[in-house]
């Protein structure tokens, strides 16, 4: 990660043991690569977690948005102690009641209705980032 301007961190969980926590991953990099691929960097929350500092200054500094499976709000919680709180906090497990009809199950690949999920949860999280550079640019 390399420090920038005008620009939002986003830090997801790193569950493997639920599906909820690979919905989150994919979802952060549709975010990173697709939808909002000049606006946003991500912070690994491993390194985050073992003494990262680049991404410690990163998130003491800019707004950042913790995308989390389940509601231990893992990503949030590693932000909060070792920066600051995130700006918003974005749940896999909230979002998918929106979509009941959408059921996860994998762990690694997807099935067509688990990707459908990870872009609602990815369009719920560019739509944060917007909201928050708006708010960042009025200042
Ligand atoms: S937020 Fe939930 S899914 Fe993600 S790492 Fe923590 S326990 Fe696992």
């Amino acid at each position: 990660m390399t420090l920038a301007t005008g620009k939002v961190g986003i830090i997801c969980c790193s569950g493997e043991d639920f599906a909820e926590g690979t919905i989150s991953r994919v979802a952060t990099r549709l975010v990173l690569e697709k939808l909002r691929p000049d606006q946003t960097v991500t912070l690994c929350l491993p390194l985050f977690l073992a003494g990262g500092e680049d991404e410690r200054a990163f998130a003491r500094v800019f707004p950042t948005i913790a995308v989390d499976g389940c509601s231990k709000k893992c990503a949030e919680a590693g932000t909060k102690k070792y920066s600051g709180k995130p700006v918003a906090t974005i749940l896999v497990s909230e979002v998918m009641k929106k979509y009941p009809h959408l059921k996860v199950k994998s762990r690694e690949k997807l099935a067509p209705q688990e990707m459908e999920l990870a872009t609602k949860v990815a369009e719920e999280i560019a739509k944060e980032v917007d909201e928050i550079l708006c708010r960042t640019a009025k200042k």
